[in-house]
């Protein structure tokens, strides 16, 4: 068994302390899963973005609300939008100790106001309720976890940055540069609190992901009188939607997918705008790479048709984490220290993302799915295991006190992800 497996004094402290925490976490979890956080209710994402501020002041650093930037999306009529959502909450403790982690989450949920509301006890261990899951329980196990840990001997030796931010299901798009910023502030591990499966599983590698808007403008011309006047920007938007779906497995791993086309009016008018959107997804950088030339020389062909116009909007707003030297040593680490307190973790690559992708593009090596354990998620059957609070909040303490008792060699993983 190695030192990560066993339990120290300071590890058997954490553990009871969040043994007693449990209902506690469970029941500050489901106040905070009663304030609807649905991406675009901003109203709603403010007033939880208050009420997270004031309990992760119970952690020893500085707390503050930023201010997220304004992003841009591309309207029906091609026109970029500039959007502007609720703030990032920030916590920065003891950022001079030799160990820095970086940990992040969202507020937001996918559940518009008024279509899934209210904590439900399914009777059998489980609550069903919207965001207990994704992610609101994985907040609270984030911030016990970290409480725990201060609570201990050796919270000098260990410090982070704290990232919460209100758009992740939407792609992060205001609060990317905050998560770059902050796991580039010298972090050597990252730490992000999705959820587990409810069988325990963890996320492994990552496959990137990106979306794309293209807007075709034609000409518009009468159909009857004037057709050969015209130049139909649905016609170019057709060709390079086959182009685009032949693309799929081209490349292994590689997927693209027409979401949507919008464009055009009345059947006597030759259509001159379309707009197709698109996303894709690459295992590792060399295919992302491949992915983004193949879109740029279908969109090029497109828009050198006679008279049609057009702009590529998009990328991949989240690089691939594949399973590299530094993620292959973190996964170790976790599963080790798992055996701690009798968990055997599982990690499984998946083609979903999440801001683990984007804490590794910016060269911190991380662990993403720290939450409690759950299923069902992005539905109204959403489900949380109450059990899962004290386990997974005990896992996160003892990869701390890991972390900070140098049993587990953060700066050492960080180094791996040079090679
Ligand atoms: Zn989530």
């Amino acid at each position: 068994m190695t030192e990560l497996s066993k339990l120290t004094i300071e590890d058997e402290a954490a553990l009871e302390r969040l043994n007693m925490a449990s209902a506690g976490m469970v029941a500050r979890t489901c106040a905070w899963s009663d304030i609807n956080t649905g991406s675009w209710n901003i109203d709603g994402l403010k007033a939880l973005s208050g009420v997270l501020a004031d309990a992760f002041s119970e952690l020893d650093g500085h707390v503050r609300l930023d201010e997220a930037p304004g992003f841009e999306t591309i309207d029906a009529s091609g026109k970029v939008e500039i959007i502007h959502t609720a703030p990032i909450l920030r916590v920065s403790s003891r950022p001079s100790a030799p160990v820095q982690v970086v940990l992040t989450g969202h507020y937001d949920t996918v559940f518009p106001k008024g279509t899934f509301e209210g904590v439900k006890d399914l009777g059998d261990g489980r609550l069903n309720g919207p965001g207990l899951a994704d992610m609101k329980g994985g907040l609270c196990v984030m911030l016990e976890a970290l409480k725990a840990f201060e609570a201990g001997p050796f919270r000098d030796r260990l410090g982070y940055q704290i990232v919460i931010t209100p758009d992740e299901e939407i792609g992060n798009h205001a609060s990317a540069a905050a998560l770059t910023e902050a796991a580039q502030s010298g972090a050597h591990v990252g730490m992000t609190y999705e959820p587990a499966m409810d069988t325990g599983a963890m996320s492994g590698g990552r496959k990137g992901s990106a979306v794309f808007d293209i807007v075709l403008h034609g000409k518009a011309a009468h159909a009857g009188r004037a057709k050969e006047e015209g130049r139909s920007a649905i016609e170019a938007a057709a060709e390079l939607v086959v182009g685009l779906e032949a693309l799929n497995w081209q490349r292994d791993g590689v997927t693209v997918n027409v979401g949507a086309i919008e464009g055009g009016s009345a059947v006597n008018i030759v259509p001159d705008l379309a707009v197709v959107r698109f996303g894709a997804r690459a295992p590792d950088a060399e295919a992302a790479a491949w992915t983004i030339s193949a879109v740029t020389r279908l969109f090029e062909r497109a828009t050198s048709r006679a008279g049609i116009s057009g702009h590529l909007h998009g990328g991949f707003y989240r690089p691939p984490k594949p399973r590299n030297a530094a993620q292959k040593a973190i996964f170790d680490a976790v599963h080790a220290t798992g055996r701690a307190i009798g968990l055997d973790l599982e990690f499984i690559d998946t083609g979903g993302v999440c801001e683990g992708n984007n804490i590794f593009a910016a060269g911190v090596p991380n662990v993403d799915t720290l939450g409690v354990r759950g299923g069902r998620i992005h539905s109204s059957e959403e489900f949380v295991v109450v059990d899962s609070f004290a386990e997974r909040a005990t896992l996160s303490a003892l990869l701390l006190n890991r972390l900070a008792d140098g049993r587990m060699d953060g700066p050492r993983i960080k180094a791996l992800m040079e090679n």
